[in-house]
């Protein structure tokens, strides 16, 4: 087992136990659990002679050591997190490819298999915050998933594509001529020819032949002609 699974004593289990089932399936119970108290006691004639019990570290200090993440520690496995996430709804735990899926595998995911390989999965959300509101052991998880995509950057884990993509959006949003430049038709083009993975699994992106701000101003063109002739 984890080593972030220790409780501090057994009658802890009475709060932790119910928890766990109520927030992951509605029960009060799961329908699973064994209690193992140890091997066969000298007054005992059933059970085994000894009881290993191995607890796996797996980069779970890695996240102890940083104050920010390892809230992240405190997960129960309840899987509530998953059931709000509109992503895990729509992908399933499959498409992770990690032992835990969903908002907390995200968060969790790349501490303990390596940043590099799995910073993406930080990316997996619409930071909605659902997954924080549900949560019965209140890990703020859409803040811990910017964390990690910080300390992505801040290791210079992201790619050089993603850099350049960044520095394109962050430009073009800062200047609203760029914004309103090749609406519709060319904006489809170039964006459906460049993220080519996103086009690979999913429809194409569709802009709108309009800016906001352009339907925006021609709205006020059209409202202010029209308080003029009304005032002829
Ligand atoms: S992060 Fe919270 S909601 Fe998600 S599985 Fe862990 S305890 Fe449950």
């Amino acid at each position: 087992m984890g080593i972030e699974k220790v409780i501090p004593t057994l009658q802890d289990l009475s709060l932790f136990w119910p928890m766990l089932s109520t927030f992951g399936t509605g029960q009060k119970v799961t329908s699973y659990n064994t209690l193992i108290t140890g091997p066969k006691q000298a007054n005992e004639t059933d059970g085994p002679e000894e009881m290993y019990v191995i607890l796996l570290d797996n980069g779970r200090t890695n996240m102890l050591k940083k104050p920010e993440s390892r809230q992240a520690l405190y997960c129960i496995r309840c899987g509530a997190c998953l059931n709000a996430c509109p992503i895990y709804k729509n992908i399933g735990g499959h498409a992770y490819e990690t032992t835990y899926s969903g908002p907390i595998g995200s968060v969790i995911t790349p501490h303990l298999k390596g940043m590099k390989e799995y910073n993406h999965l930080s990316y997996a959300s619409s930071l909605c915050g659902n997954c924080t509101e549900v949560c019965p052991v209140r890990i703020d998880i859409h803040e811990l998933l910017l964390i990690n995509r910080h300390e992505a950057v801040k290791e210079g884990d992201n790619t050089m594509a993603e850099k350049m993509a960044w520095k394109a959006w962050k430009t073009v949003s800062l200047h609203r001529r760029l914004m309103n430049l090749g609406n519709g038709q060319l904006k489809n083009k170039m964006v459906n020819r460049i993220f080519t993975d996103w086009t690979e699994y999913r429809g194409a992106l569709n802009f709108s032949q309009k800016t906001f701000n352009e339907s925006w101003k021609q709205q006020q063109r059209m409202k202010g002609k029209s308080e003029a002739t009304s005032t002829k």
